[in-house]
């Protein structure tokens, strides 16, 4: 009888999982981009954030036992995607946000996931933030995931000022799809 060898598992030094991971966070201003990513990396909430920093942060994680570098770009356009070369090569994922009590903003983040359809291959993450916003809700749930689904792009909704294992679990999320490229 002849048997094939199977591979079972890999060695942690031939492991081909990127041990970094630059996120660019995208959207229209309020959405929640800041927001969104202090609380991911302080755990905490702040109500009123500089509208116009833009800035690179980094921290280290351990995602399913593998130590990783995330860093966030959180960034802030004031006419949408104009000058996208800053991140376009940088990122190894996009978060393209809006605000589920926002039509505004969901119309907003369309021009983004066209921009990054034409420009590359690198995993896009929709996210619809404000979820404690729900009695307020302008973009249904349904109308996020067919987005989605349109661009190839995971969804998530989400709030940044509830609990923080369910931002941290969007973001460990967007780590693990970066891996499986
Ligand atoms: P950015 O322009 O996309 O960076 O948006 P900010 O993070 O500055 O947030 C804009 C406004 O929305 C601020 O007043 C935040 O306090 C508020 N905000 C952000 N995320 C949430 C959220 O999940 N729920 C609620 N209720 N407000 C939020
Ligand atoms: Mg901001």
């Amino acid at each position: 009888m002849m048997f094939g060898k199977v591979k079972t598992c890999h060695s942690a030094a031939a492991d081909p999982r990127p041990a970094e991971c630059n996120l660019v966070l995208l959207g229209v201003m309020g959405c929640g981009k800041s927001a969104l990513t202090v609380k991911f990396l302080t755990k905490r909430f702040i109500g009123e954030y500089d509208p116009y920093l833009e800035d690179i942060y980094s921290s280290e994680e351990k995602v399913d036992q593998q130590p990783v570098t995330v860093r966030v770009m959180d960034t802030c356009d004031q006419e949408g995607p104009m000058n996208s070369e800053r991140y376009l090569s940088w990122a190894s994922a996009f978060l393209v946000v809006y605000s589920v009590d926002s039509m505004q903003s969901f119309a907003g983040c369309q021009p983004y996931l066209q921009t990054l359809a034409l420009h590359n291959k690198t995993p896009i993450i929709l996210l619809g933030n404000k979820l404690d916003m729900d009695r307020y809700r302008q973009v249904s749930r349904s109308e996020g995931e067919r987005l989605a689904s349109r661009f190839h792009a995971t969804f998530f909704e989400l709030s940044a000022c509830q609990d923080f294992l369910s931002v941290q679990h969007v973001f460990y999320e967007v780590v693990r799809r970066v891996r499986r490229m």
